[in-house]
């Protein structure tokens, strides 16, 4: 029987901060070579996390945040804030293309969807269908479309209930985030892996019962906890 295998893909599948950084430098050249604002991708972020915090544990479209803070940006310096239209459509554009991977993470995808039934758990709004990966998975959970997140036990159970999982003993979930990841995982009774691929240390009291630096080493401890 196939195990199945859980990944989180913000900083575990794909290099979301490279993406997003590269995203809102389009957004903001925009900004300032057609409106005239000058405006730093830090800003445009800090904005969209005041904007966050508001929608809070609400089932909240993440582009819809995202248009928001363009809004509110365009508003404060006296410009239409129709022109978010167009500014989020760059974004969006941007955002779900020119995919770019943790190394070694495609080849894994490759290898593990043959072996094992694949199931993304994300908070966020990485959908693996709409950034062009989305064959390797049976099913995508996405934080946006729930009012809970990781580590919420609810979200994990929400991709088991889809998987025919059985005990949650014998599925695995993998992800860059102790807090989120681990935690979660460790409290649904999965097997927990942190992909530490920066060799971070764990300054929190949250065992992971594996820790990765890269996609062999997980590959490899697939095959061994295999049922
Ligand atoms: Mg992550």
């Amino acid at each position: 029987m196939k195990n199945v295998v859980s990944l989180d893909i913000d900083q575990t599948i794909i290099d979301f901060e490279a993406m997003l950084e590269r995203s809102l430098s389009k957004v903001s050249r925009k900004m300032f070579c057609e409106y005239g604002i000058s405006v730093s991708k830090h800003q445009l972020q800090s904005e969209r996390q005041t904007v966050l915090r508001e929608f809070q544990s609400a089932c909240v479209d993440m582009l819809k945040i995202r248009q928001i803070s363009f809004e509110r940006i365009l508003e404060r310096h006296n410009a239409s804030k129709q022109f978010a239209a167009s500014l989020i459509e760059i974004f969006a554009t941007d955002r779900f293309s020119n995919v770019c991977f943790m190394p070694g993470a495609l080849d894994f995808l490759r290898k593990a969807s043959q072996a094992h039934n694949i199931v993304a758990i994300t908070n966020g709004n990485s959908d693996p269908r709409l950034l062009g990966f989305g064959e390797f998975f049976e099913h995508v959970v996405l934080g946006e479309k729930f009012p809970f997140k990781k580590p919420d036990v609810r979200i994990f159970s929400e991709a088991l209930s889809h998987m025919n999982a059985g005990d949650p003993k014998h599925a695995v979930h993998i992800g860059d985030s102790l807090e989120n990841d681990v935690l979660g995982a460790n409290e649904s009774g999965m097997v927990s892996v942190w992909y530490n691929p920066h060799r971070y240390e764990n300054k929190t009291n949250i065992s992971p019962r594996f820790e990765v630096r890269d996609f062999e080493e997980l590959y490899t401890i697939l095959q061994k906890i295999k049922r």
